[in-house]
């Protein structure tokens, strides 16, 4: 990745205590704890928001865009993602929407509905047999970036498709400059976002060359002007809410894989889970599967580090929704006027192998025998004592460079113990020239 690289996951130096929390769940050890604070190795980043969960001091930050940046465009359309309906006790969706027209959008479009059909394009690819199984779901982009750092093998397996958040900013932005006549320049189109990933995304969008959506604004960021908007209004007469239950069902883990009508598929939830069974994966222990859903987060998006409410309480929230909601038709007026092929990724994903020693291959095994060495006199505790998260990774600092072995407490108290006793035995020599003859 170049270094114009965007992250939206930064670190609030000012409020980070060193405490190494974040060091031991971050999936791809991007981080490391020195001088007492946390350092984010960038290029290892895949922007799962993990440390943002598990930082008690809040001290990882994501950088979205607010609710005034709206204001830049003539015309603003809001994209929530289907996690917005599990976030409030309100069980009218239409009053949700509305509340986002409150907020000052000139129009909404929910992203449930292209993810209804991202799902009826996802069934013809299965049934066309032109990808490799299982199809990797391409909806979450950390779960992309993991197989970029980590699964090289298995970048061809990636479903090669629009995400839903995508498609819904191309069919909006379309669909108003057409109808109202406006110039696309002036239209702005603002993803209300569970995760940081997806700021990420926009910015370097993965599979295509640009993205169609000009701002991320966090859930958490508009939860209480909305809710209070929606204490406010009376019930909605109008039915403005389209989203039919396959989509709705997105938000939550599982919901994608449900949509597709087979029984052949694994879905996970929670980056280190995805991250195992993406090893099975690599491993051929899989071949009876035709798609896997992998979602970063725990429960799926409605655990994203961006929402407000319990992730468990918004799963099943969302569960009762999608069955309030019947099916309709009118997410299939856009599957049946738009074709898949128009929204294929337009450019390769490419590895992206930061994790290795060297990009010298030669270099790199001898770096490799060497940090085995060092394993080898390394307690083994992954304790994070030392600000890398194992022993292990401690190894491969130290043969990268960027460590001492007595960054390890324990080395460092055997050496002191080892220093100690050498002084005492010093100190219990005379050179001869101050030896006593009764000593002799
Ligand atoms: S979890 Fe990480 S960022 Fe937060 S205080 Fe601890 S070391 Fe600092
Ligand atoms: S699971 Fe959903 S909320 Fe979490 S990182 Fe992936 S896309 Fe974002």
């Amino acid at each position: 990745m170049s270094n114009n690289y965007f992250h939206s996951i930064t670190l609030d130096k000012e409020k980070c205590m060193g405490c190494t929390n974040c060091i031991k769940r971050c999936p791809t050890e991007a981080i490391r704890v020195r001088n007492g604070k946390a350092q984010i190795i960038e290029e290892r980043c895949i922007d799962c928001g993990e440390c943002i969960k598990v930082c008690p001091y809040h001290a990882k930050v994501a950088i979205t865009n607010s609710l005034d940046e709206i204001n830049k465009f003539k015309f603003k359309i809001a994209l929530p993602a289907p996690t917005i309906y599990s976030q409030f006790k309100e069980k009218d969706i239409n009053k949700i929407i509305h509340s986002l027209y409150s907020l000052g959008f000139d129009y909404v479009f929910e992203v449930a509905i292209a993810a209804e059909i991202v799902s009826l394009w996802t069934r013809e690819i299965i049934k066309s047999n032109h990808i490799k199984m299982p199809i990797i779901s391409s909806a979450c982009p950390a779960v992309v970036r993991l197989i970029q750092i980590k699964f090289p093998n298995l970048i061809e397996n990636i479903l090669p498709l629009s995400s839903p958040m995508e498609l819904a900013a191309r069919i909006s932005k379309e669909y108003i400059s057409q109808t109202k006549n406006i110039k696309i320049n002036d239209i702005g189109v603002f993803f209300i976002s569970p995760c940081a990933a997806k700021m990420t995304y926009i910015k370097n969008p993965i599979g295509f060359n640009k993205s169609y959506v000009d701002g991320v604004i966090a859930i958490k960021d508009i939860y209480l002007k909305m809710r209070n908007l929606m204490k406010k209004s009376e019930s909605i007469e109008n039915k403005i809410s389209d989203a039919n239950p396959t989509g709705i069902l997105w938000a939550a883990s599982g919901g994608e894989s449900l949509a597709l009508g087979i029984d052949e598929y694994v879905n996970v939830d929670g980056i280190h889970n995805v991250l195992k069974v993406l090893e099975e994966i690599e491993n051929g222990k899989m071949e009876d599967i035709k798609y896997f859903e992998g979602l970063a987060c725990i429960g799926g998006c409605v655990g994203g580090p961006l929402t407000v409410e319990n992730s468990f309480v918004a799963k099943n929230r969302i569960k009762a929704l999608s069955s309030k909601y019947k099916k309709e038709k009118s997410s299939n007026i856009y599957y049946n006027n738009i074709n898949y092929n128009n929204y294929l990724f337009e450019k390769k994903i490419f590895s992206n192998p930061v994790l290795e020693l060297d990009s010298d291959i030669v270099e790199a095994m001898k770096k490799y025998e060497k940090a085995n060495e060092i394993v080898k006199i390394l307690p083994g505790l992954d304790c994070g004592a030392c600000g890398s998260p194992t022993c292990k990774s401690l190894a491969e600092d130290i043969v990268r460079g960027q460590a001492n072995d007595t960054d390890c407490i324990f080395i460092l108290r055997e050496s002191i113990k080892q220093l100690a006793n050498k002084m005492l035995e010093l100190s219990n020599k005379l050179p001869p020239s101050l030896e006593s003859e009764e000593k002799e």
